[in-house]
């Protein structure tokens, strides 16, 4: 890894002891990362990133945060999701404004259903880095990290890493974000009226409760974005000092919110530490691996001052195990007294591979995964405090299933993923309105 950040630089400065605690917890092993073919390019390109404005505004950060202490005490409900996987030529204003949507109109169902406001994250503008199960694929070329590390063209030239595609990820995700803040502005949820047929009639309500100040119709939209914290020469790269909490910390300038992922969980990794340093909100995805001991672990390094809605555990069991995985889990936490936000992923223990070959999941098994969470936790007394899906708002054929009936031999027809399948409109809109009825 290049040398790490002067941290010591302009509007930066950051104390001697938080420089080496951010040096060592980069010194750890980290998962995931690419092997740069020029160290020496990858360190000027960190050093280029290292001039760049953040491209979230602390004050957004800290909005969330308090929205997010809401989620924890159970005063609200937590909708995340987007592409698995964000790419540059994908970064287009009507795909933007069609992921916003569907995300919008999901919130309307929910908050509706739970008598909740919605906080939503986006996973956007910056969902750019993928981990991967294998290093190489079949041909043996280096597998697809995502646009932020290499390109998924099946050539050698196309799939080595390039750091210069930091700097592009870092362009296309303060374009991104200028995009979602107009939209925003603008209340996202009116022009995706017409895209939602299969969803049924359009709810006369007003979206259900919303905060204080949502302000007057056309209703601006507040929609935080998100990525996995994956990549850590570009999350080192962009980072500011915090001193606002109960100790000094580092704010990241790439996001509201970032999710630590079910490969680089590891205790003595490098992403738990550096995550440690951080003030923004962060989630961790919990995997049928994961036991009870580990994980009152991660709330104690990853929660350390009992923070409401710092932490959000986000389970991703498969349908057929969470409960019987998830429950332990949730009470070792509960007695811990962190008060964490618990989330289902119900897409990433549910992946398998079609007869035709396509990666995808079953609209059935999301469903199945996600009664079982809200079922585990009604049960315990806990609040079930949100979902994190892979949505589109696309009229793609990834997932199977759902009222449109996709079967395996509609996958081919409009297959147009960079890494994971995700729900379409229609089938997001039909799975808010499953939990609508798990909720009520
Ligand atoms: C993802 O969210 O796209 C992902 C890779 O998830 P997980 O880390 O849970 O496998
Ligand atoms: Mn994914």
């Amino acid at each position: 890894m290049p040398a790490e950040p002067d941290l010591a630089d302009g509007g930066r400065a950051v104390d001697r002891v938080l420089a080496g605690r951010l040096r060592a917890a980069l010194d750890r092993p980290a998962a995931q990362q690419p092997c740069w073919p020029d160290a020496e390019r990858a360190a000027a390109v960190v050093e280029l990133l290292h001039n760049a404005e953040p491209i979230v505004a602390p004050e957004e950060t800290e909005r969330l945060r308090t929205r997010l202490a809401s989620v924890a005490r159970g005063e609200a409900f937590l909708l995340q999701g987007g592409d698995c996987a964000e790419t540059f030529a994908g970064n287009t204003e009507p795909h933007l404004r069609a992921n916003l949507g569907v995300l919008a109109r999901m919130g309307e169902v929910l908050a509706e259903a739970a008598g909740l406001p919605v906080v939503k994250i986006a996973r956007m503008a910056g969902q750019f880095a993928k981990p991967r199960s294998n290093t190489v694929d079949a041909l043996g070329l280096p597998v697809y990290r995502g646009d932020i590390v290499n390109s998924p063209e099946c050539t050698a030239a196309a799939r080595a890493p390039d750091p210069h595609r930091m700097l592009m990820a870092y362009a296309h995700s303060a374009s991104a974000m200028d995009l979602v803040r107009k939209l925003c502005a603008e209340g996202v949820d009116e022009p995706l009226a017409a895209q939602m047929v299969l969803a049924g009639a359009r709810r006369a309500s007003s979206g259900g409760p919303s905060f204080p100040g949502a302000g007057p119709s056309p209703r601006p939209t507040e929609i935080y974005v998100s990525h996995e914290m994956l990549l850590l020469d570009y999350e080192r790269a962009v980072l500011w000092a915090d001193s606002a909490g109960p100790e000094p910390r580092l704010s990241s300038g790439l996001a509201h919110f970032l999710w630590i992922g079910e490969r680089t969980r590891q205790l003595d990794g490098a992403h738990i530490a550096f995550a440690e340093l951080l003030s923004n909100p962060i989630g961790l995805k919990l995997g049928p691996t994961c036991t009870p001991e580990e994980v009152v672990e991660y709330v104690r390094r990853l929660d350390p001052h009992r923070t409401p809605g710092r932490l959000t555990l986000v389970s991703r069991m498969g349908h057929a195990r969470v409960r019987e995985l998830l429950p332990p889990i949730v009470e070792k936490v509960a007695a811990s007294g962190h008060e964490v936000i618990w989330q289902c992923d119900p897409m990433h223990g549910n992946t398998h591979t079609s007869g035709n070959g396509y990666k995808t999941r079953h609209f059935g098994h999301v469903v199945a995964e996600l009664a079982g969470f809200f079922a585990v936790h009604r049960q315990l007394g806990t609040h079930a405090g949100g979902i994190h899906v892979e949505v589109t708002g696309d009229d793609v054929t990834e997932c199977l299933g759902g009222a449109a009936g996709i079967a395996e031999a509609d996958l081919p027809d409009r297959y147009l993923t960079a890494c994971d399948p995700r729900l379409n409109a229609g089938q997001s809109v039909e799975l808010a309105e499953a939990i609508a009825k798990m909720l009520g």
